[in-house]
């Protein structure tokens, strides 16, 4: 028996005005994997978790969640249906309080109606969010930033969690433990996650799959360990 894949993505091409910037990509993600996207600068890494998450219409090509079709729907439809994004940088409203930035992240119908279940179950698994819960998101550490806009993305209860370089900006520290804690949560909250990340070393680190983006295309996919300790992945992506 074939088990399909939580996210299919067939022949995607999308892009901004008339160019096109992603071309024919296409990979799938298994059910509780983590699968990494990685790439230099302008690769389309952004681009791509855009065209996925609906706040850009792909040109051509689907995009299967869960056995339906989600290509051609609204950003705002998915996080309804499972599907969650944490933006680069979090994009936290800094005038609201932490509690405040998480109910928002309940605005789909179902979990508005179980948000301070929700919110419960969420501050448990971040207890450096909870103790600090009225106070302005604005205040936080970087890190602490990133945790609380991964926080506000857990808050629709997503079975897929789509983080944009959830590192950047933070110290190599700070970014072991924001990947270390999506490991850890993908693990205890049965997620599915897919990380788009610079910092290709550690995310290979936690990754199951990654994918090589390079000018639009997927150049290279395969089980993170063998990418790891690919030579030329090595010298072309990590500086090594
Ligand atoms: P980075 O690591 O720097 O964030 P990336 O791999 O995420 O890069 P994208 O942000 O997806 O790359 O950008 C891919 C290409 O699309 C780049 O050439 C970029 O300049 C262009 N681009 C991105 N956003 C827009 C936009 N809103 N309008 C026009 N072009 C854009």
């Amino acid at each position: 028996m074939t088990i399909s894949p939580l996210l299919q993505v067939e022949g995607l091409d999308a892009g901004y005005g008339e160019i096109a910037f992603l071309h024919d990509v296409r990979f799938d993600v298994a059910e509780g994997e983590i699968a990494a996207i990685v790439g230099a600068n302008g690769a389309g890494k952004t681009t791509l978790l855009s065209a996925i998450a609906g706040l850009l219409a792909p040109r051509r090509g689907r995009v299967t969640f869960s056995g339906e079709l989600i290509s051609g729907r609204k950003a705002h439809e998915l996080p309804g249906r499972g599907l969650a994004l944490v933006p680069e940088g979090g994009r936290l409203f800094p005038f609201m309080s932490i509690e405040e930035n998480l109910e928002l992240g309940a605005y789909a119908p179902k979990a508005r109606a179980t948000v301070r279940q929700r919110m419960d179950e969420v501050m448990a698994i971040f207890p450096v969010l909870n103790e600090r819960r009225k106070q302005l998101a604005g205040r936080l550490s970087g890190g602490e930033r990133q945790m609380c806009a991964i926080a506000r993305a857990l808050m629709c209860r997503p079975s897929l969690l789509m983080l944009d370089e959830p590192s950047v900006g933070l110290s190599p520290l700070m970014s072991e433990r924001v990947l270390d804690t999506i490991a850890r949560l993908v693990r205890t909250e049965r997620l599915t996650a897919i990380i788009v990340e610079q910092r290709v070393t550690e995310v290979l680190e936690i990754a199951d799959r990654a994918h090589i983006l390079d000018h639009g295309r997927i150049v290279r996919s395969g089980p993170a360990d063998q990418l790891r300790n690919d030579r030329q992945l090595q010298e072309t992506y990590m500086g090594l």
